[in-house]
């Protein structure tokens, strides 16, 4: 369970994260939906720990994580990560980049590797090296290594962008049920409101730093709260 209270950030002056709450039930998917600019990225970076927040707090299953003073480093959070600009260690194999999180002897972690690999229907590539894969599958690597360490929480940062549509359908559904299985806490970032209506099992409106609407994604769709929600969901796709 992923709990987030009042969570701040300002740059420069100028406040990007103006006083966030969420709270994210394990297997539940929350999208955090909004128009480019609006604080997303740096609400997922804080919770990452890569991003210090001014002020507010973040719990993982009720233990604190990160607050003004009392800081978990990133690396000991547990907590998965699938961002915008991924990255596969180009000197590592395929096998090795899925397995980089992971614990246990050599063969329990080549049990989960090909197990994540063959869900991502990329076995064939197990000994391969990123260079040889095109974009869409190392991204797909890059999933099934976020995935992996089975993480409590797992955080999404716009992770099926850069994907064709006939691929990307198959691979939200492909990670959706990896998720669901282990029973993740899921917060995904996302400025397209078809993502978020199809994966999520919430949706939180953002705009200027603030969740201005929450709710099932049939509600916040079918009861947008004022005209600029509505325009959101009618432009942005
Ligand atoms: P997008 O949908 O385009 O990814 P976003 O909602 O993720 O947008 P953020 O990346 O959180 O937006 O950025 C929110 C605002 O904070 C932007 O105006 C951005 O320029 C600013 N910002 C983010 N990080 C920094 C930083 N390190 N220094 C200064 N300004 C920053
Ligand atoms: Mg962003």
């Amino acid at each position: 369970r992923l709990e987030i209270k009042d969570l701040r950030r300002s740059f420069a002056g100028r406040t990007v994260v103006d006083g966030v709450s969420l709270q994210i039930m394990p297997g539940q998917v929350t999208c955090l939906l909004g128009p480019s600019g609006c604080g997303k990225s740096t609400t997922l970076r804080m919770i990452a720990g890569v991003e210090m927040q001014d002020s507010g707090t973040i719990h993982v299953d009720g233990k604190l994580i990160c607050d003004t003073v009392f800081r978990i480093p990133p690396e000991r959070r547990e907590i998965g990560l699938m961002f915008q600009d991924f990255a596969l260690f180009p000197h590592l194999s395929v096998a090795d980049n899925v397995a980089f999180g992971l614990h246990g002897t050599k063969a329990e972690k080549r049990a989960r590797v090909e197990e994540l690999l063959a869900r991502v229907d990329l076995l064939r590539f197990i000994d391969g090296y990123p260079h040889q894969l095109s974009g869409g599958e190392q991204q797909r690597v890059a999933l099934a290594r976020a995935l992996a360490p089975k993480p409590r929480i797992m955080l999404m940062d716009e992770p099926f962008s850069g994907l064709d549509n006939r691929l990307r359908d198959g691979i939200r559904d492909e990670t959706l049920s990896i998720l669901k299985e282990e029973d993740t806490a899921v917060l995904l970032v996302t400025h397209e409101p078809d993502e978020a209506m199809r994966m999520a099992d919430e949706i939180a409106l953002m705009r200027d730093g603030r969740i201005v609407q929450q709710g099932a994604p049939y509600n916040v769709y079918t009861r947008p709260l004022d005209r600029a929600a509505v325009a959101f969901f009618s432009d942005a796709n």
